[in-house]
């Protein structure tokens, strides 16, 4: 049996700390809400959250790291530059990156993305559609055809990301907008799925479909036991030439 993945639960942690209806819904903070999940389906987890030295993301905890989940929203600026460099090079050696929700405008993923990652937003609590549109995608394993997330935060397109490799789920919101809101993208060795559910003032990460979800894209986007990369100068030609 192979070992099932480790993954680090990452959280800027700022909303469940000034905000009482955040921490109604996660008295422990977000991360520490899925964390919880994960650990339950079997998942090796840690978490790290903002305010800690290096953010929690040290090298030792990210090579230790198979899949990074990542949630901010108020601080992205406050994530230093050399963490995030730290973790584009971990992600470009293999490392699984799952950017939720507000996430979109991280500075890791707009690194990784190359583009603004802006997008239309709207909160009203409206009803959200997530239809899966790739069935046989291992992300959408067990789910039904669609799911709704009764309140939630708008994301509208034009989302402004390169096209995903992949596009595993399509949300429709009641006010009439769409969104590309499960984009799977290769980086390097690194697999990154992008999933949009998680505005903190809703209980979105208490939702089975979302959870199954994360778990899903955790075994995707782990690593694999591929071929060593070598690159530079190869003076000696396999063949004679
Ligand atoms: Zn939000």
């Amino acid at each position: 049996m192979t070992k099932p993945p480790h993954v680090t639960v990452w959280n800027e942690y700022r909303h469940e700390k000034r905000n009482a209806v955040v921490a109604k819904i996660y008295p422990d903070g977000i991360h520490q809400q899925i964390a919880r999940h994960l650990q339950g389906e079997g998942f090796t987890v840690q978490t790290a959250t903002l305010d800690e030295p290096e953010h929690g993301l040290t090298q030792d905890v990210l090579n230790q790291t198979d899949v990074l989940i990542w949630w901010g929203h108020m601080a992205h600026q406050e994530v230093a530059d050399a963490v995030v460099e730290r973790v584009r090079q971990r992600v470009w050696q293999g490392m699984g990156l799952i950017v939720l929700h507000s996430g979109h405008f991280s500075k890791i993923f707009k690194a990784l993305m190359g583009t603004s990652c802006d997008l239309k937003w709207r909160e009203l609590g409206e009803k959200e559609r997530i239809w899966v549109v790739e069935p046989g995608h291992p992300i959408a394993a067990g789910l039904p055809e669609y799911f709704e997330i009764p309140q939630a935060e708008m994301y509208g397109e034009h989302f402004d990301i390169p096209a995903p490799d992949t596009l595993v789920f399509i949300s429709w919101f009641q006010g009439g907008e769409i969104f590309r809101s499960g984009c799977c993208f290769h980086r390097g060795r690194g697999k990154i799925f992008y999933f949009r559910p998680g505005h903190e003032t809703y209980p979105i990460y208490h939702q089975p479909e979302v959870l199954r979800v994360i778990s899903n894209a955790i075994h995707w986007a782990a690593p694999v036991a591929g071929p060593e990369v070598k690159f530079g100068n190869f003076p000696t030609p396999l063949e004679k030439i």
